[in-house]
């Protein structure tokens, strides 16, 4: 499952900067999941679940802040909201609307002690 691996890289990340900073807990991960990012929000919730036990970050609480998709006509400028991967813009109709926002997939912060 393609969001299991994601999990288990988000755990890698956040037990490496916990070590990094010599934390001893890690109460939360705070993550940015874009619209675009290709993830399911909620598989990704349950995978993180499965994933951190037994892991440096068993303990830690998995907060997606989920960043809305938007693009940019390339015709006429036009900011575009985007729930897919391509888009026409509303104003002009060109299908060239390059997205600027929703591929975000990282760790933002940690909450740590
Ligand atoms: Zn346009």
């Amino acid at each position: 499952m393609h969001e299991m691996s994601i999990a288990m890289n988000i755990i890698d990340i956040a037990g490496e900067q916990a070590s990094v900073h010599g934390a001893t807990v890690v109460h939360a991960i705070h993550a940015d999941v874009g619209a675009l990012a290709g993830v399911e929000v909620q598989s990704l919730a349950f995978c993180f679940e499965v994933a951190r036990e037994g892991t440096p970050v068993a303990g830690a609480e998995l907060v997606i802040n989920e960043i809305s998709g938007r693009g940019r006509c390339q015709a006429c400028a036009a900011d575009v909201p985007m729930d897919f991967f391509v888009a026409i813009c509303p104003e002009c109709g060109e299908g060239r609307v390059e997205i600027t926002s929703g591929r975000e997939l990282r760790v933002r912060s940690l909450d740590i002690d």
